[in-house]
């Protein structure tokens, strides 16, 4: 059933290697589309692009820093070169964080983390425009976080680019609805992946672990699988009348009043 299938779509998904990225990257294969992706780190890239042709994915992959506006629009030459100039999917994935309270941020901090989370996402829709309303039923889909809705005390900066991109998935929404591309949101609450890894040594990790699990009705963090399953059902055809949305995967913490 082509409503509950990807076969003959293009994505493109920012940061594949690892965590949601990977998921996301595995989920669109598996339901046969065609997958870009991108990371820095070329000799993961290489060893996740093996593995993938492997288990008979048809993904391949650029080194790109996505924080970087040449490397971006080259990524977007690369892709729309490798699918013809049409492209069915995005995936707005690459982030990062970097928590300290508010007082102690640097201009530094500040640009590293708005760059890499909202401006790339921003100028990578500007550049996948064209490609997307080629495709005459685009999907747009960012990785947001709980943390662009709620305060969550893991960085205000990181909280004000999330809170910027489910707006921005709203604005495209309505902006592109004419060129018949869907924009939407998904805001994962804490997911096990190398990012809250490395969160964990920064902050005290246990009391962070504890704390989530208590206030998080399901009682446990979230798997990469369970956002990405999330993400390819709002790019199936089956999705067609869902945009502007913003959707939590996240255990019930967003609505655990008491
Ligand atoms: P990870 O750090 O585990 O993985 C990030 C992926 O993106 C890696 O493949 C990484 O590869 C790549 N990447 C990071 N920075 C860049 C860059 N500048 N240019 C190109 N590639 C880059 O992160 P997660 O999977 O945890 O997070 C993915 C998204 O999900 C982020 O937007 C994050 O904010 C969001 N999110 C995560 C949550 C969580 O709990 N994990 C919760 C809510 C939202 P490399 O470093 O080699 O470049």
């Amino acid at each position: 059933n082509s409503r509950w299938s990807l076969a003959g779509k293009t994505a493109l998904v920012t940061g594949g290697t690892r965590g949601i990225g990977y998921a996301v990257v595995e989920e669109l294969a598996e339901l046969g589309a065609v997958v870009h992706t991108c990371s820095r780190n070329e000799a993961e890239l290489n060893q996740q692009l093996q593995e993938w042709s492997a288990k008979g994915f048809k993904v391949t992959g650029s080194v790109c820093d996505l924080s970087s506006r040449p490397q971006r629009e080259q990524l977007i030459e690369k892709a729309s070169s490798l699918f013809c100039g049409k492209l069915d999917i995005l995936v707005n994935n690459v982030g990062t964080n970097y928590p300290k309270p508010t007082t102690e941020y640097t201009p530094e901090d500040y640009s590293m983390i708005m760059s890499t989370n909202l401006e790339s996402s921003y100028h990578m829709c500007q550049l996948a425009h064209p490609l997307l309303k080629d495709s005459g039923a685009g999907s747009i889909v960012f990785i947001s976080s709980v943390a662009g809705l709620l305060h969550t005390s893991i960085g205000s900066i990181y909280s004000a680019t999330k809170g910027a991109i489910n707006q921005l998935a709203k604005n495209l929404a309505c902006e592109w609805a004419v060129d018949n591309i869907r924009t939407n949101s998904v805001a994962p609450w804490v997911i096990k992946t190398s990012l809250i890894e490395k969160l964990k040594t920064i902050i005290d990790g246990e009391k962070f672990t504890r704390d989530v699990e208590s206030r998080t009705p399901l009682k446990r963090l979230g798997e990469a699988n369970e956002v990405s399953s999330l993400v390819a059902f709002l790019c199936l055809p089956a999705a067609s009348y869902i945009t502007g949305q913003t959707i939590t995967v996240d255990g019930g913490f967003s609505v655990y009043g008491f």
